[in-house]
């Protein structure tokens, strides 16, 4: 999402002739989005907006001003301290505000003086943005943000705000102007896009249906889902269209019915398989993803046996994995059962080596056969391309730099844990 946020930011500043650039140096404005989600993504704010600050005093000796403006979630909830704490910091921005970034830098620019922007304006941020551009074949579209579900451990609703879901025809809209600018490939966003209850369409299954007649467009994805939420429409948009990729990322966090409850979650560990076993009746194939919170207040080592039972019975092709991180004004933080770190340490390495040896196999299984593979970056080594599978695998192929963009067939040759090799078929 902050990839997304962080485009529509760029096509914001276009439209008033402000162009990307990779090199620092050369920046007027230094952007930097941020992430509250975890501690640790926080706590790397103040040290990255010291490295910036470098750039700005090299270009104040050249007689160059240079903005550093902060935004993201970071912002909405700590946008207060980040300007009193750091002087270099001259606008901090809300993520429902960002449309109005060339407002507040043309004031700045007026010499009105810093300026914090970080509430949660009644009308939606998508009314004002101008039209977007593909980052890559395969780009980001936002779908819906905010969340209502309030999950103890969670600072989502606090700082992204309560859930709304954008009309389709707006996506509609925007995914023909991806797609009219290269993108073959659209991931739909939102922090729980299953849960988008948008005009013009009965469900994200109907709003897939939709999207999938738009022609050019080759590849479907969507992220993030909520397990008690899939509707049957859904799962049916998954045996039905060709371009809704086999992947679904449905983050269970524990696989203990006692932590999920304690976690606010809503639904059980049985009622989570049993809606992965209907994705996999509607396509055998469908890759499954996972995140993971361990070490959650009051998580037992017989609570942590219960995820580890739940892993090895799905079988998941990737996960994202995390130790519990207290966050400022959840209710999770203020209970008195925290677990020590060493304990979170121990189960959270327990958990990866499971997740990574089944990450191994989902991917040795692909070994021998012919897929089509996307292919959207250049590889590090000279004369290599990465793309990605439909099941989402990272693939390295020797390939000139004219296949950049296309979907072409691979034959798998080799598989890691982390990524896979082919070789091109005729
Ligand atoms: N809406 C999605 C997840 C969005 S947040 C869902 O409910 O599944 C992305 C992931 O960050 C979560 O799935 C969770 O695993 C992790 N996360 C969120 N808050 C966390 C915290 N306080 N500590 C550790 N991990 C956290
Ligand atoms: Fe956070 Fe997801 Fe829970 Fe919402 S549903 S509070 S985004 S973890």
């Amino acid at each position: 999402m902050n990839a997304y946020d962080s485009a529509r930011m760029r096509d914001a500043m276009a439209v008033h002739g402000y162009q990307e650039t990779e090199n620092p140096s050369e920046a007027d404005i230094l952007l930097l989005n941020t992430c509250h989600i975890r501690e640790k993504a926080s706590e790397k704010l103040f040290s990255e907006i010291g490295r910036l600050n470098e750039f700005k005093k090299a270009r104040k000796q050249e007689g160059k001003d240079t903005l550093i403006v902060v935004c993201g979630c970071v912002v909405q909830a700590e946008g207060a301290e980040i300007l009193k704490r750091s002087h270099p910091v001259d606008i901090a921005l809300g993520p429902q505000n960002y449309h109005r970034l060339p407002e507040l830098v043309a004031a700045y620019n007026r010499k009105n003086g810093r300026v914090l922007l970080a509430d949660f304006p009644s009308d939606s941020k998508f009314d004002y943005l101008p039209k977007t551009k593909a980052t890559s074949a395969s780009s980001f579209l936002a779908v819906q943000e905010g969340c209502d579900n309030f999950c103890t451990y969670c600072v989502v609703p606090y700082t992204r705000g309560c859930e709304y879901s954008r009309p389709a025809s707006d996506i509609l809209k925007e995914a023909q102007e991806l797609v009219s600018t290269g993108a073959k490939e659209i991931m739909l966003l939102g922090q729980n896009v299953n849960c988008w209850h948008g005009d013009g369409a009965s469900d994200l299954g109907d709003l897939i249906n939709q999207l999938a007649q738009i022609e050019g467009l080759e590849r479907i994805r969507y992220t993030t889902s909520y397990p008690s939420k899939i509707t049957q429409n859904l799962i049916d948009a998954h045996a039905k269209l060709d371009k809704l990729m086999p992947y679904i990322h449905l983050p269970i966090q524990s696989g203990s019915d006692v932590i999920l409850k304690a976690m606010n979650r809503q639904y059980t560990a049985k009622s989570y398989e049993e809606i992965v076993a209907m994705f996999r009746k509607a396509r055998p194939d469908i890759a499954v993803s996972s995140d993971f919170i361990v070490g959650f207040p009051g998580e037992t080592d017989d609570d942590f046996a219960q995820t580890m039972e739940v892993v090895k019975r799905v079988r998941y092709a990737s996960s994202f994995s995390f130790k519990y991180s207290p966050r400022p004004g959840t209710p999770a933080a203020l209970m008195k059962n925290q677990v020590p770190e060493d304990i979170k340490t121990k189960r959270l390495m327990i958990l990866q080596a499971e997740l990574l040896k089944q990450q191994q196999e989902f991917n040795s299984q692909t070994v021998g056969k012919i897929l089509p593979v996307l292919l959207t970056e250049r590889g590090k080594k000279e004369g290599q391309l990465v793309g990605y599978t439909p099941y989402l695998q990272g693939t390295h192929v020797s390939l000139p730099d004219t296949f950049l963009n296309q979907i072409v067939m691979l034959e798998i040759t080799d598989a890691s844990a982390t990524s896979l090799t082919g070789v091109k078929v005729d």
